[in-house]
């Protein structure tokens, strides 16, 4: 790819120049705060090459893709220390939980199957970000994934594109919400346990976080407060995907105390 510096940015073949986004075609048009630094319409290498330059959707590609390699880490970690964990209890077999005191077996595939979820979102979100200028075509199937790693996400721990975007905000809230009962049913059920409080902080944590990750991707602050500062770094797209990782990284600390919970006590 061609390169060449020009007023301090770096600036790509003519066929590949970042526009403004009175330029773009009217699909591409997502947030008139952002006024530029846009790839419209890249052949696909050079769309694919792009995740290496500057521009205004770099970050978006890589806030998911670092939180992408941080939860590939934590299942290698928790893949290791569970199965320590699982060769120390007191009765066997362990093949797919660990034993607790009553001898009931404590699965693992849904701590497994969180994280494996989270990942799909994170890296289909990257994706998303990476290979939706190329074209309207793969722009509706990017976004598609988007929204089915989002779903998974939500669904598989239990919660967060351009119109509707109130409506989308709303239906992930509203999915988030949902986790509330088994929240209180637990709260009531095991209220005075040390691990049902510490559990129950992380979940309130992780619903602070995806609240204000909604507020933040459906409201547009900060750039809409001055349109065209925040074009590369700190829009609201930016910290929505910041959030939505520390809220998942919250709930991965709390499904850990909920299987040493479920380990020592059995099911
Ligand atoms: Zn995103």
């Amino acid at each position: 790819m061609e390169e060449k510096k020009k007023g301090g940015l770096t600036e790509l073949a003519p066929q590949c120049e970042l526009v403004d986004y009175k330029f773009l075609p009217a699909y591409l048009k997502d947030n008139q705060f952002i006024l530029k630094y846009y790839r419209a319409e890249w052949p696909l290498k050079q769309t694919f090459l792009s995740i290496f330059c500057i521009h205004n959707e770099t970050l978006n590609i890589w806030t998911h893709l670092i939180g992408f390699f941080i939860f590939l880490a934590l299942m290698a970690c928790a893949g290791i220390v569970l199965q320590r964990g699982c060769s120390s209890a007191r009765s066997l077999p362990c093949a797919g939980g660990a034993a607790g005191s009553g001898g009931a077996i404590v699965a693992r595939w849904p701590f497994f199957t969180y994280l494996a979820g989270a990942m799909a979102c994170l890296l289909s979100s990257s994706a998303c970000h990476l290979l939706s200028c190329h074209s309207r075509r793969l722009q509706y199937v990017m976004r598609g994934m988007d929204c089915t790693g989002i779903t998974v996400l939500i669904v598989t721990s239990f919660y967060p594109g351009p119109e509707h975007r109130m409506l989308r905000a709303k239906v992930f809230f509203c999915m988030g919400l949902s986790g509330v009962v088994p929240i209180m049913h637990k709260v009531i059920r095991f209220g005075d346990r040390p691990a049902a409080l510490v559990t129950t902080g992380y979940e309130a944590a992780m619903g602070v976080l995806y609240a204000l990750a909604t507020v933040v991707y459906s409201s547009r602050m900060p750039e809409r407060w001055m349109p065209g500062t925040f074009d590369i770094l700190g829009h609201s797209h930016q910290l929505f995907h910041v959030l939505v990782v520390a809220a998942a990284y919250t709930h991965y600390l709390g499904a850990v105390v909920y299987l040493q919970w479920r380990d020592s006590e059995g099911c």
